[in-house]
């Protein structure tokens, strides 16, 4: 029996042309999105969900990390822009924490509510002008050019309409899988090129904690770790380095304490759909199976209940693609700085490896941030660029332990606004790194 199947040639209709494409409304797409269109382009965002926010509202982080960051020894926000606008809007709604200070004050976050971050984000998008289009996955690409000097030609989306295709003069992949850059040849690498990427998690929410004795029992991250201690060999725990932490409402907690593998034992890998598949389900038996131990064993928890499982696997690492420049761990630990610079990444390498949570810190504490180059978010094909293709947030140009760091949102909406910002430019006839960096500053970014 052969493997394939023969699929019979088509013509697709065109569904939209556009200046600009952007696939993905995580923090990159958004961030993407809203800045191709107040530069100017006609721009549409493809989201294979009905809503905007990524990992942070269907993967259920529900928290902001590397927005925050140390500079000449003051802890102060260092992801402006959009991230910034964004997070006005969701405080608008009520659904924005306090900053909280963790890992022994190296460290600031922002926990939200979901539901205020998808209401947010939709008004942020279409006030820019943006065009959207849920429910939409795209499935391929349609390349046009030679060999030497390749471009996309169109973009294929599986929709509920059927099978469309997008015409764009320029196409931003923040994918967060890379699956633009995938379709179009350029080149990637899984996790650390070893099959070893960092360790998907499910997010998941728990209601009705009795915040004052959660608090007084779990303490700082640490202390949840002794708790499990304790308990060890009567629960199976997936990992140590457990993050449970309240909410805006302390009554509710997010629990980020799964770990995914696949039957080898690494990470589960998210383009691989029987792995994806299986990961599902297990973050959902882990998550039952802690909430037996924390009902049992952790005071404040004892009426604990689930209050939401996040919507998919929240997968933080698969493809990254190969770009222009490839953004490094040292880079990020040494607050690297760079003449192209395009904004700042404030999180310092957190990996998630077998059984664990593995911090690499800022060696200037005083100055716990790196900037992040615009060669970072231009894939390389043979050497050659596709023309018309940009690549931001996650799955942009960065090694494994620099994507183990600046794969947080700040950074991601960092990367986003500076690609949708150059691909207007671009579409304009008026790119050069001068005018990008002058824009960005324009639009309030901080680029260090
Ligand atoms: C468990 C976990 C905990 C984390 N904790 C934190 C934290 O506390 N703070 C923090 O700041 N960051 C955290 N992160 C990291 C952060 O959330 C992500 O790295 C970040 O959201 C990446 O942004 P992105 O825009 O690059 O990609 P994503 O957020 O992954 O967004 C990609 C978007 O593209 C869409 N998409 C994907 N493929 C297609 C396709 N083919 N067609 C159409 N749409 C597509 C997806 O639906 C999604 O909306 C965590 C991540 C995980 C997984």
């Amino acid at each position: 029996m052969s493997a394939t199947v023969h699929e019979p040639a088509r013509q697709t209709p065109l569904h939209a042309r556009v200046d600009v494409l952007v696939v993905g409304g995580g923090p990159a797409g958004l961030a993407a999105a809203v800045s191709a269109a107040r530069g100017g382009a006609r721009t549409l965002l493809v989201e294979r969900y009905g809503f905007l926010g990524g990992m942070g509202t269907a993967g259920g982080v529900t928290n902001f990390a590397g927005l925050y960051g140390t500079r000449g020894g003051q802890m102060q926000l260092l992801v402006r822009g959009v991230a910034e606008e964004l997070l006005s809007r969701i405080e608008a709604l009520g659904g924005l924490n306090a900053p909280q200070d963790g890992l022994q004050g190296r460290i600031r976050v922002r926990s939200y509510d979901v539901a205020a971050y998808k209401c947010a984000a939709d008004g942020l998008v279409l006030e820019a002008g943006v065009q959207l289009l849920f429910h939409a996955w795209a499935a391929g690409v349609v390349m046009a050019g030679a060999n030497e000097n390749p471009s996309i030609d169109a973009v294929l989306l599986e929709t509920k309409s059927g099978r469309v295709a997008v015409r764009a003069r320029q196409v931003i992949d923040c994918s967060g899988d890379g699956d633009i850059a995938h379709f179009a040849g350029v080149p990637f690498t899984y996790g650390d090129g070893a099959g070893n990427a960092l360790y998907p998690s499910t997010m998941f929410r728990i209601g009705q904690v009795d915040a004052p004795r959660a608090q007084a029992a779990v303490g700082e991250f640490k202390a949840i770790d002794g708790l499990m201690e304790r308990a060890a060999g009567r629960y199976a725990f997936p990992r140590r380095g457990a993050i449970l932490r309240p909410q805006r409402n302390p009554s509710e907690w997010r629990a980020n304490v799964t770990q995914l593998r696949n039957a080898a034992g690494q990470a589960a890998n998210a383009t691989d759909a029987a792995e994806l598949s299986a990961a599902e389900v297990d973050g959902r038996r882990q998550i039952t199976e802690y909430m037996r131990f924390l009902r049992a064993e952790v005071p404040g928890f004892e009426r604990a209940e689930i209050s939401e499982i996040a919507a998919q696997v929240g997968v933080r690492e698969s493809r990254r693609v190969h770009c222009q420049h490839m953004l490094t761990g040292d880079e990020v630990q040494g607050s690297a700085r760079f003449a192209d610079s395009i904004g700042l990444n404030a999180w310092p390498v957190e990996q998630h490896v077998d059984g664990g949570v593995q911090w690499g810190f800022f060696h200037d504490a005083a100055n716990a941030h790196n900037q992040l180059p615009w060669r970072m978010l231009v894939p390389v094909s043979n050497a050659q660029a596709v023309s018309n293709l940009l690549v931001a947030g996650r799955c942009a140009g960065m090694e494994h332990l620099g994507q183990s760091a600046a794969r947080a949102s700040g950074a991601c909406f960092a990367m986003g606004q500076a690609a949708g910002t150059a691909a207007a430019l671009r579409v304009q006839g008026g790119f050069s790194l001068e005018a990008l960096q002058h824009s960005l500053r324009e639009q309030g970014a901080d680029l260090g």
